[in-house]
């Protein structure tokens, strides 16, 4: 049998209580003096911090140059002709292709819709509850689940 720190009765359960920034057992009836600590009854506020977490922002992959070049190449159109179809520098694709300059995001848009290909690649993100992009994708459609 324990008994109350604060009044001395026996009880069959204590309570912890704050009181006056200490931490006793006391019985139910002294309990009220103070404030209940420890047990389940207390609201627990859980905060999770999520400002660690990268966003899965878009970056520009290392080899555009090469990817833009590739794909002009392959659809046998000079630099001139695509800067006139994207109504852009000459001077500027040729920097682009070799790298020296990064398009902007319209303008790697632009280049992604003429020729088909992707300038933007999301990074991969070593977080243990980040699914990747292609299963977030995937699940998409089946998130719709009917419960009777
Ligand atoms: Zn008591």
């Amino acid at each position: 049998m324990a008994s109350c720190k604060l009044c001395g009765q026996d009880a069959d359960s204590l309570k912890k209580v704050k009181i006056e920034g200490a931490t006793l057992k006391v019985c139910d009836s002294c309990s009220d003096m103070g404030e209940e600590v420890g047990t389940s009854k207390k609201r627990k506020k859980k905060t999770r911090s999520r400002s660690a977490r990268p966003r899965s922002e878009k970056v520009l992959v290392n080899d555009y140059g090469s990817r833009i070049k590739e794909a002009r190449e392959e659809e046998g159109i000079s630099i001139k002709e695509l800067a006139d179809e994207l109504n852009e520098k000459v001077s500027l694709l040729s920097k682009l292709e070799k790298e020296d300059l990064k398009p902007d995001n319209s303008l790697a848009k632009k280049i992604e819709d003429r020729l088909g290909i992707d300038l933007y690649t999301t990074p991969t993100v070593h977080d243990h509850d980040a699914p990747s992009s292609d299963s977030r994708k995937a699940t998409l459609g089946d998130v719709a689940e009917v419960k009777d």
